[in-house]
């Protein structure tokens, strides 16, 4: 079977100079201090493989998902590795070479990345069953029961992190064409994402008021489809590329200013679309323009010129951002949330220390390692509470999700939100 690795251009692995710069921001080298859980261990066992010196073992596989896939170490690099890029291909490399395969897992695997997250109802439909668990109170009433305590402990924390679904999906809520309020300087498409239209429809809402306030005329189809991030790091590529086509067929790039996301994730694979269609020559001109217009929602405010709310009397708040790994690192955006953040009237941002250091959520890393992102997420809410902060914002489904789980569970009375949320309230005078 051809490797994967070895189909790679061979330069994007030659690029790690060993310098070992990347090593003190990777949160599984720090944790274990061994080379083989650091960016330049990964590496080297990527071009072990190759190189032919090695074969994808069940050790390679189960390096490839200790890592996180943070990117914290793309940031760092001086040489300009595209660890994201290996990354994808070493999990496809893990999954294609079979070392992982299990009865149980490939139906697991099949069930979730190839039926729920390749369709849009199904994964309304399996919502909906966690929201009539949550709006009956049956939820409630097994956590107050204490029946759960004779659960075994990995039930537990899964149950634990049940995500709350919202009330109603973004296509209730947002009207497929949103006109702009006043001027109309701009024509966008809103993606809602997958897994944010469950847990968040609220937020798709609010950012596309904050569009439309802004002067976009703001295209919500009801229909949508995951972005395929999910498929990329978890090693099903061609998943993620039928994905990529039916995003790109339906939001013809053509037709659009820009095509907006809110989701740090999310927006940090919809980029790069090119890269995963290079090989298509029906797509891959149209990936091309395609990567051009998707913007991250604060990049595209703090890009074309954004209206700041009004001052009002009220109460101040002391808000800590956290940074989504995949906004910070995979897009490198840093500076436009927080300008959007200290415009809002009585808010006062508190710098939160390791920001921009992982929480573990990473996409599913936390339902595959519990432990490692059970330690991140105790490490990020210790530099939480220091900040003394009411609200913490950040900008990914993921994280808020995670969060709120470790929130919960410490008894903190601390609000999450999404940045573009507060900016709504505040347009909203609320
Ligand atoms: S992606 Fe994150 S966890 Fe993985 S090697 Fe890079 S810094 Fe370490
Ligand atoms: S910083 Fe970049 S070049 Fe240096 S070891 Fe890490 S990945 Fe390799």
């Amino acid at each position: 079977m051809a490797h994967r690795l070895q189909a790679l251009d061979y330069s994007v692995l030659q690029q790690c100079m060993h310098c070992g710069l990347c090593l003190p921001t990777c949160p599984t080298y720090d944790a274990t201090k061994l080379e083989r859980n650091s960016p330049r261990g990964r590496i080297a066992l990527m071009r072990a493989i190759a190189d032919g010196q090695m074969e994808a073992t069940r050790v390679f596989a189960d390096e490839m998902y200790f890592c996180l896939g943070c990117l914290a170490c793309m940031t760092a690099c001086p040489a300009g590795v595209n660890y994201a890029e290996l990354f994808e291909n070493a999990r496809a490399e893990a999954e294609e070479s079979g070392v992982l395969r299990r009865p149980a897992r490939d139906l697991l695997r099949a069930a979730t990345l190839r039926w729920l997250f390749t369709d849009l109802r199904r994964l309304q439909m399996a919502a909906r069953a966690i929201r009539l668990w949550q709006e009956t109170g049956a939820q409630a009433l097994l956590r107050r029961s204490g029946l759960l305590a004779l659960a075994p402990k990995r039930w537990r924390e899964l149950e634990a992190m049940t995500p709350e679904i919202r009330a109603q999906f973004s296509a209730e809520l947002i009207a497929p064409v949103t006109p702009a309020a006043g001027l109309k300087k701009a024509r966008v498409a809103l993606l809602t994402g997958c897994a944010q239209d469950a847990m968040f429809s609220d937020v798709n809402l609010d950012t596309a008021e904050v569009l439309a306030r802004n002067g976009c005329e703001v295209i919500t189809p009801p229909e949508q489809n995951c972005c395929g991030s999910l498929h990329a790091h978890n090693g099903d590529l061609e998943t993620a590329r039928t994905l990529a086509r039916r995003n790109i067929d339906q939001f013809p790039p053509e037709q659009y200013d820009a095509i907006i996301t809110n989701a740090g994730g999310c927006g940090s694979h919809l980029k790069h679309y090119a890269r995963l269609l290079s090989d298509d020559s029906a797509y891959r001109a149209r990936a091309e323009l395609w990567d051009t217009r998707v913007k991250d929602v604060h990049e595209w405010l703090a890009g074309g010129g954004w209206e700041a709310p009004v001052a009002r009397p009220g109460p101040t708040r002391t808000v800590a951002y956290h940074e989504s790994c995949h906004l910070r690192h995979g897009q490198k955006i840093f500076a436009a949330p927080r300008q959007i953040l200290k415009a809002i009237p009585n808010v006062t941002l508190a710098e939160l220390p390791e920001s921009d250091w992982c929480c573990g959520s990473a996409g599913i890393y936390n339902l595959l390692q519990p432990e490692m992102a059970g330690q991140l997420l105790e490490r990020k809410l210790d530099r939480i509470a220091a900040t003394g902060a009411s609200i913490v914002a950040t900008a990914n489904p993921g994280c808020l999700a995670w969060m709120a789980t470790g929130l919960r569970r410490r008894g903190m009375a601390i609000r999450l939100a999404h940045p573009i949320t507060l900016l709504a309230e505040a347009y909203r005078g609320s």
